[in-house]
């Protein structure tokens, strides 16, 4: 692989950008150690977007309302990128998130840049990559930062700890039942948005917003923001601008409340922790003497010879 040309990728020069990002996804050794050395030369020139999680069941209209959402955000004069965090991502048979024919208009705009997920790899998975993907997107000049996930096993967790404003979209419902999405996501939430209000579901829609916006007053809020619910239809790009106005504003709130950074900087501690953690773990599978140790430890606290503690400390004196 070619050497990435920094200037280029800095002036949002797409195939640059497109080819750094090939680098950061790369499972070759040289290549990850190409990618590292491009993000610390690009690392001044990030985290000026803002970054959007949006995470809902499959169906509920992610890509028409991400198509609307970015065609709104273009025409307000903003860079966009979408970028996808797909659980089931290709390697492990079948995408969720599909394929290109997804978000067709916004994928034709000069200011749009949309990239499917990564296959997981190397250490952190998945979610090391977007999180890479999503500086290299900054420091190419992408102003908004869009990561698209589903309600499926950690992936909302992973997006939700990457992003400034996490949006849970949903369809209306009588309210009773969570639409098959964890409780735990309504909890990750910064804000809920009721898609397909439009036709016959309008009604249903509000009364659906009504329902969640009780729900937010009675869990109350330990912050300076209480998660906010709104209603849109993607299909007919009504009340869209309304969803970019509250994260707007959510934006100056916390600016001003000093959490903005301060959630960010968190995050990025927060991640290297979970990646020391990982490269533990990694270094000990591949220590020799742990592999041939652990078996026999194993056996002596299944059969209450030595306790666990005491195991796991002589394992990893040998480190
Ligand atoms: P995803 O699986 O979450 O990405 O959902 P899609 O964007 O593919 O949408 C699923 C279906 O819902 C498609 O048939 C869309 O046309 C439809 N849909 C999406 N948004 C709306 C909306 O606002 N109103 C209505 N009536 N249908 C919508």
């Amino acid at each position: 692989m070619s050497v990435i040309n920094i200037d280029l990728l800095c002036s949002g020069n797409r195939r640059a950008l497109a080819k750094a990002i090939t680098l950061v996804e790369s499972k070759l050794d040289s290549h990850r150690q190409q990618a590292q050395e491009v993000l610390q030369q690009v690392l001044p020139k990030t985290g000026k977007s803002i970054r959007i999680g949006i995470s809902g069941i499959p169906g509920v209209g992610k890509s028409t309302f991400i198509e609307a959402f970015g065609l709104h955000l273009i025409e307000q004069g903003y860079k966009t990128a979408v970028l996808a965090v797909d659980p089931s991502s290709p390697v492990h048979g079948g995408s969720i998130l599909g394929d290109k024919t997804r978000m067709e208009m916004l994928s034709r705009k000069d200011d749009a840049f949309i990239r499917p997920s990564p296959s997981d790899g190397a250490l952190g998975g998945v979610a090391q990559k977007t999180r890479e993907t999503m500086l290299l997107c900054e420091a190419a000049g992408y102003e908004v930062v869009i990561v698209e996930t589903v309600g499926v096993g950690q992936s909302e967790y992973e997006v939700a700890a990457m992003v400034d404003f996490f949006l849970v979209l949903m369809i209306p419902n009588a309210g009773d039942e969570l639409q098959g999405i964890k409780k735990g996501i309504i909890e990750l939430a910064d804000a809920l948005v009721i898609n397909k209000a439009d036709g016959e579901s309008i009604n249903l829609a509000k009364q659906t917003q009504r329902h969640y916006q009780n729900a937010f007053h009675l869990l109350g809020s330990n912050t300076f923001w209480t998660p906010q619910v709104l209603t849109c239809s993607a299909l007919r790009h009504d009340n869209i601008d309304a969803v970019w106005g509250m994260i707007s504003n959510y934006k100056i709130d916390a600016i001003n409340n000093d959490v903005f950074y301060q959630q960010r900087n968190k995050q990025n501690i927060d991640w290297m922790q979970k990646l020391i953690a990982e490269m533990l773990e990694l270094k000990l599978k591949q220590n020799p003497e742990v592999v041939s140790a652990l078996p026999q430890q194993k056996q002596q606290v299944a059969s209450g010879q030595t306790t666990p503690y005491a195991a796991a400390k002589h394992i990893i004196s040998m480190l």
